[in-house]
């Protein structure tokens, strides 16, 4: 057994109108105060507009609180968009970079993530960067060369920042998809990632950093993804918009 932190993280993504994400976030409040008896950290990532109210609702909770995207100008003419200053300013404790759908729809880039992540780390918020290949990549047995690449983004932070990082793996191919990648093909991968962080930064670094999987955990799979030895818990999308199954995902460690 590793000293990682385990976390369960809900991606609620463009899900839950106001009243109906007050109503998840008061159903996975209850269930982790009553139920969750190991030590797995919960984290939900709810839409920008909902993160004051449920920010304030989950006060004294287990349950920790962060953003879908942010920008990663320190400020200015930006229309629309989201400062980490800001999300820091609101309490927010995390901000996930660089989902794959950010990367497909909004042309993000390793380079707009990797500024995007010293912006966020400076402004104190922790981050979770997601990294993960196509299947045209896998099928073309490209997976380890984009994954590093998408780590470069990584590169010119201190060991110490790097404690505020979480990596979370999500093959692109197995996210909504039904599809999960099998225990084995993504500890293969989790493994290849602590190596690669270990030449950017060094052992200690990689033995610490936790490293989630992402893409289609349900309550099922989700005992012998978590029993993988480089698997330290998973990111989790449409299971995390019932309380019950991102529940017993979070119990399943
Ligand atoms: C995700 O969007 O990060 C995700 C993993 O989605 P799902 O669990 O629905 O595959």
């Amino acid at each position: 057994m590793n000293n990682r932190r385990k976390i369960a993280a809900g991606n609620w993504k463009m899900h839950k109108t106001l009243l109906e994400g007050q109503g998840l976030a008061h159903e996975i409040r209850t269930m982790a105060e009553t139920e969750l008896m190991n030590n797995a950290e919960i984290i939900i990532f709810p839409p920008f507009i909902h993160l004051v109210t449920l920010k304030k609702q989950l006060e004294g909770s287990p349950i920790q609180i962060g953003a879908q995207n942010m920008n990663q100008h320190e400020q200015g003419a930006y229309t629309g968009e989201i400062s980490a200053a800001m999300l820091s300013s609101i309490g927010m404790n995390y901000v996930l970079i660089g989902h794959s759908e950010r990367r497909q729809y909004y042309n993000e880039t390793n380079d707009s993530c990797a500024s995007k992540i010293n912006v966020a780390l400076a402004k104190g918020l922790q981050v979770v960067y997601c990294i993960g290949e196509t299947l045209e990549e896998r099928n073309d047995t490209k997976h380890f060369t984009v994954i590093e690449n998408q780590l470069e983004a990584l590169k010119g932070l201190s060991s110490s920042e790097m404690k505020s990082v979480v990596l979370a793996y999500e093959p692109v191919w197995a996210i909504g998809t039904g599809v999960t990648a099998s225990a084995e093909q993504a500890n293969e991968m989790h493994q290849h990632i602590r190596n690669v962080v270990s030449t950017l930064f060094n052992n200690e670094v990689a033995e610490g950093v936790s490293i989630l999987y992402g893409g289609s955990v349900k309550p099922d799979n989700a005992k012998g993804l978590f029993g993988m030895s480089d698997i330290d818990g998973a990111l989790i999308g449409g299971a995390a918009l019932s309380s019950r199954d991102f529940i017993d995902i979070a119990k399943s460690f």
